[in-house]
């Protein structure tokens, strides 16, 4: 009996304290001195400035977001006279959530509190031209950046390294979230500390990264509290080139900004970003690169659907769709390349010069089409070339294989012929044996286009089709 009194009087002790705990955790948010700001961005800072030039970058950086930030405070403050006379959710919810016994959670904006002034969005590094064009473009609506040169090819494997700041449970974390972007994306990454261009993941002040690929070498900051595999997933997203989903252009249809609860230093955090561009992909609550509903003790975003309120801020693992968007942002649909993945995508490792857009008319035409080396050794990768064959909107393509050469194996392993005839996103008919050709060899596409690619790792791999409107 009395063991039980004790051990109900612990319990109740301990949670009394995580009472505390929390409590205090809030109170010591609201108060954060200036002084402590001033030493956290000085840490901050102190992994920029080891030679004058990162001095000078940060100095460039911090006036253009200073810049910046001026005029998307007045454009802000606009919108917030509207929205604190039509909104006030934030007492309803404060009020909903009352009685709930939340579980202290920092999200990426609570742990960078005090580095507003040289981030970007809570967590984004801006380079020098980054933050020029952002003032350049600001009032212009163009969730991804949509400069080319800031994408890493996608052919190569994207160089990195963890410093030696970095604990080995960081290490391992990191490492996973390499292999998750890895293996759902048509990205490869390597471990090389020299490459000229490569991210480096160290300790430093807070959790942030640049947004896509910059010259040289580029950091990701994973502080102490960053150490989650959703938030390291998130940083590696940055730099492949994600902004945040609720800086999307269309935002304001999935989210209200409850703008009293921002703080001013926050308020342009909040912007919609001019650079996104959404790829077509739907607006999703649950994406790593959601924020979540505070970044204090006050809720800031609301869910227009309130269902979805708790789904933002998911850092648990990226989605489907976020795996997705990586996917359109990098054309890595087989097949299909050019910034919109409209276009052919193009050689793949060493085929080259190969592919092309082709027209098809009432007119029987010949397309013939090889990849690979005269050579008897197995090639790592496949070497292969895509050809898209259209036809005016509402036809549909005949397609006749007349010919095919090459090795024959299971599977297709050591090379094909492919021909995709509708969706797109799967796997195509493949052919590699000559009793594949004798099974099926003319085909008809379920819209005006086709797609016809050639693969080899073994030898050459060659066809020969012909082709023309139904
Ligand atoms: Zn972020």
């Amino acid at each position: 009996m009395f063991d039980y009194y004790l051990v109900y009087l612990l319990l109740g002790l301990l949670s009394f304290n995580a009472i505390q705990n929390v409590n205090g955790r809030f109170l010591e948010k609201q108060v954060v001195s200036q002084v402590e700001i001033d030493t956290k961005l000085q840490a901050f800072l102190k992994n920029y400035a080891n030679d004058k030039d990162s001095q000078n970058f940060i100095k460039d950086v911090k006036a253009q977001l200073c810049d910046y930030r001026k005029h998307a405070h007045h454009d802000i403050s606009q919108i917030s006279n509207l929205k604190r006379k039509k909104y006030d959710f934030a007492k309803l919810i404060k009020n909903l959530r009352k009685d709930d016994d939340e579980e202290p959670f920092e999200d990426i904006g609570d742990i960078n509190r005090g580095l507003e002034n040289v981030l970007y969005d809570g967590d984004i590094i801006l380079t020098k031209n980054q933050s020029k064009a952002l003032n350049l473009i600001r009032r212009k609506k163009r969730q991804a950046v949509s400069l080319p040169s800031m994408l890493w090819p996608k052919l190569e494997p994207i160089p990195f390294y963890i410093d030696s700041s970095i604990d080995v449970n960081t290490s391992k974390l990191i490492k996973n979230a390499i292999d998750f972007w890895q293996n759902n994306t048509c990205l490869n990454f390597i471990e090389n500390s020299s490459a000229p261009t490569r991210i480096k993941f160290y300790k430093g002040t807070g959790c942030s990264s640049f947004v896509g690929r910059i010259t040289g070498e580029q950091s990701i900051s994973l502080g102490s509290r960053c150490n989650y595999f959703g938030i390291i997933s998130h940083e590696i997203a940055h730099s492949l080139g994600l902004f945040h989903y609720q800086s999307r252009p269309d935002r304001d249809e999935y989210i209200d900004i409850l703008w009293n609860n921002v703080p001013s230093s926050w308020e342009s955090n909040l912007q919609k970003e001019p650079q996104a561009i959404t790829l077509g992909m739907p607006y999703e609550y649950g994406s790593i690169m959601h924020y979540a509903e505070k970044d204090s003790d006050l809720v800031q975003l609301l869910a227009k659907d309130p269902r979805y309120q708790r789904t933002m801020g998911n850092r648990d693992h990226p989605t489907f769709n976020d795996v997705l968007l990586i996917n359109k942002l990098y054309s890595c649909e087989k097949g299909f390349g050019g910034p919109d993945c409209s276009q052919p995508a193009p050689p793949e490792f060493s085929a080259k010069n190969c592919g092309g857009i082709l027209q098809a008319n009432d007119e029987w035409q010949t397309l013939n089409g090889e990849t690979g080396e005269n050579s008897k050794d197995v090639k790592e990768r496949q070497a292969a070339c895509h050809w898209h064959i259209s036809s005016p909107f509402g036809t549909r393509i005949y397609i006749k294989v007349t010919a095919i050469q090459g090795a024959c194996s299971l599977g297709c392993f050591y090379g094909s012929t492919e021909i995709k005839l509708g969706n797109f996103t799967l796997t195509g008919i493949r052919l590699c044996c000559y009793s594949d050709l004798k099974q099926e060899s003319e085909f008809i596409t379920d819209r005006n286009l086709a797609v016809i690619s050639v693969h080899s790792q073994l030898s050459i791999t060659k066809f020969s089709l012909m082709y023309k409107i139904v």
